[in-house]
């Protein structure tokens, strides 16, 4: 791509065009080494000044996610704000294919003009998965989107690369028995700002409003974060199906975000994941020019068989091959 192409994209982006911004998020998927120069490119040219609110959101499959996108992201965008949903996980990792590239998904929000949702790549290893993500999120604030909800099934570590990318960390729960309340892993509660527990409608609206209590006690015994004012992390319960609960919901972000911004947190937490996103680019920089260099990939081949009849020890191999850097 010609420096004048990217600079004519990065303008299309700035002005929000939405095909442009799927072209520009499809050069930062693309693993090429020409694509990987003028994505970094692109990402320079159409600047950082516009911040959006990021959302991460996650839950089990089946939980509500989509149904819960589609609700909050329509009301977001009846309040005229532009709202963009990206994933986290390659499709292939998550149970019954994919999701978010299923056409039925979120099929209101995804005809709205307001609203962008980008489906997830269909695979990739974390690492690239975490950047594209990051990456897509830039691409969004600059063609101004108001609000990037990134949505995460919760396997792995994926969470923690969702924590490390948004502002405002959503977890989405169903109603339980009290029993079940221990399937939720103390990391993934610890990270959350806010619990909301769907389906709190019909006949599950009872033990929804119980299910929160209990969620709303044991977040009263984590530790007291220094991101939080007085009442948060909080439970909440909302049913995405009925659009219920969700300006409530809304209302609770809201609050907490003027409060991390006006306590100067919310910076200083951008801040802190800037610096964790250069190491770890730094990493994964390294790696790429590790890996595509052919001296080294000949290097490699070599020793791994090695390795495998028990030759030499894993770690001297890889000494051998990292002497060659
Ligand atoms: P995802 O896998 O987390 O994206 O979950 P979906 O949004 O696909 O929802 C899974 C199932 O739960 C679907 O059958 C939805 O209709 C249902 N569901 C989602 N939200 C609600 C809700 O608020 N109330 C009720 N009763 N069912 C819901």
């Amino acid at each position: 791509m010609t420096d004048a192409k990217i600079l004519k994209l990065a303008e299309s982006i700035r002005a929000g065009e939405r095909r442009a911004l799927a072209r520009a998020i499809t050069l930062v998927e693309s693993g090429r080494a020409d694509h990987r120069t003028a994505a970094t490119a692109l990402l320079s040219a159409v600047g950082s000044e516009r911040q959006a609110i990021r959302i991460g959101l996650s839950g089990t499959p089946g939980v509500g996610k989509s149904t819960f996108i589609e609700s909050f992201g329509l009301m977001l965008t009846d309040q005229g704000l532009k709202v963009a949903v990206l994933a986290v996980d390659p499709s292939s990792a998550r149970s019954g294919g994919s999701i978010l590239g299923d056409k039925t998904r979120m099929d209101r929000l995804s005809r709205d003009p307001n609203a962008f949702i980008r489906p997830s790549p269909s695979q990739s290893q974390l690492g690239g998965v975490a950047r594209r993500t990051r990456e897509a999120i830039a691409l969004c604030e600059a063609a101004g989107y108001d609000i990037v909800l990134v949505e995460t099934v919760g396997v792995g570590q994926s969470e923690t690369v969702v924590a490390q990318i948004s502002d405002l960390f959503l977890l989405l729960l169903a109603p339980a028995g009290g029993d079940e309340l221990q399937g939720v892993k103390r990391g993934i509660m610890e990270m959350a700002d806010i619990i909301l527990v769907n389906k709190a409608d019909g006949d599950l609206k009872a033990q929804a409003i119980r299910t929160c209590a209990d969620y709303a006690g044991a977040l009263r015994l984590l530790r007291k974060r220094a991101q939080d004012p007085d009442g948060y992390p909080k439970a909440l319960t909302v049913s995405a199906l009925e659009a219920d609960g969700l300006d409530a919901g809304w209302a609770a972000m809201q609050e907490l975000a003027e409060w991390r911004k006006t306590s100067g947190i919310w910076d200083r937490t951008r801040a802190d994941q800037a610096r964790y996103w250069f190491g770890e680019e730094v990493h994964l920089q390294l790696l790429e020019r590790l890996y595509r260099d052919p001296a080294i990939r000949a290097e490699i081949a070599k020793v791994e068989d090695a390795v495998s009849r028990g030759e030499i020890t894993a770690t001297a191999a890889a000494a051998k091959v990292t002497a060659k850097i």
